[in-house]
């Protein structure tokens, strides 16, 4: 199932469903966000089977409606840092030896398609993309080998970057992480069972229509179910918590010379099996 949320007419977001045969349907009348108890309690089963009696009498997304994030803002967003060796490299750090993880504030999240808005006295806004993992069960402790039983699904992350405010500026990297639209999410959540292999999936992404990121998964240093295992050793991941696994090669910082966004830039990125967004930049104001 492929689990979007898009702007009703009163300017709210609202869940939907891509059906397989492409068309966008409201599923308002199922009652639920697509938040923590949505994704805690079976929430695309139970989905399935409302729409079995209900999906005749669902509304059509029209195109030209607005996407949101596929989730409501969850507890928290976890990056995973350098998990692919040659975007390490690109950065001048040694591959690590355990997962690296930071935090991104979730008021970051923003729609697919909209903008990526450049921040106060930024000079190095940089962009990632990233598969991020979103979980479906809570998570303490979890083995590697149960790991896979936490997944909701997965979804297409922009970790958009400030590279001064992250590295230059003192202390930890969420400076660099967390500014308004920082994390544009979607277009659709593709539940666990859509994808075969999150881990040998093919991940881009083009500044103004050049490519400059063009990896695959099965490159990861720490696969997914290290980095979940991992992860809950250190806190608790609540259902609908958004796990993004690094960002292969390619960023700005890693070009010579470093390469940053400018006002009018467009940045498009996509993952097989999750589509593809795109965000045109813009100068804060
Ligand atoms: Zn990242």
């Amino acid at each position: 199932m492929k689990l979007i949320r898009f702007i009703d007419k009163r300017g709210q977001p609202a869940p939907g469903i891509i059906r397989p045969d492409g068309s966008r349907i409201d599923v308002s009348g199922f009652g639920e966000d697509y938040h923590e108890q949505f994704f805690g309690n079976d929430g695309p089963r139970r989905l399935t089977e409302w729409l079995e009696q209900h999906e005749a009498n669902c509304p059509v997304v029209d195109d030209g409606v607005r996407l949101a994030a596929p989730c409501a803002r969850p507890s928290k967003i976890v990056c995973v840092g350098m998990n692919y060796a040659a975007h390490a490299a690109e950065t001048g750090a040694q591959p690590p030896t355990e997962p690296v993880i930071f935090m991104k504030a979730t008021s970051a999240i923003t729609g697919p398609f909209d903008p990526i808005i450049i921040p106060r006295d930024s000079t190095k806004t940089d962009w990632e993309v990233e598969l991020a993992v979103v979980i479906g069960k809570r998570a303490s402790y979890v083995s590697e080998a149960a790991a896979l039983d936490h997944v909701a699904g997965y979804v297409l992350h922009n970790d958009v970057s400030e590279r001064a405010f992250q590295i230059e500026r003192g202390g930890q990297w969420v400076k660099g992480k967390s500014a308004d639209t920082f994390a544009p999410l979607g277009p659709w959540i593709a539940t666990a069972d859509e994808i075969d292999d999150p881990h040998n999936l093919r991940l881009w992404l083009k500044v103004n229509d050049e490519k400059v990121q063009d990896s695959t998964t099965a490159d990861f240093i720490f696969n997914i179910p290290e980095c979940i295992s991992y992860i809950s050793r250190f806190m608790t991941l609540l259902p609908g918590d958004v796990i993004s696994t690094g960002t292969p090669s390619g960023v700005g910082l890693g070009m010579k010379p470093n390469r940053f966004l400018k006002p009018g830039d467009v940045v498009e990125l996509g993952i097989d099996g999750l589509g593809s967004s795109r965000q045109e930049v813009k100068a804060y104001q």
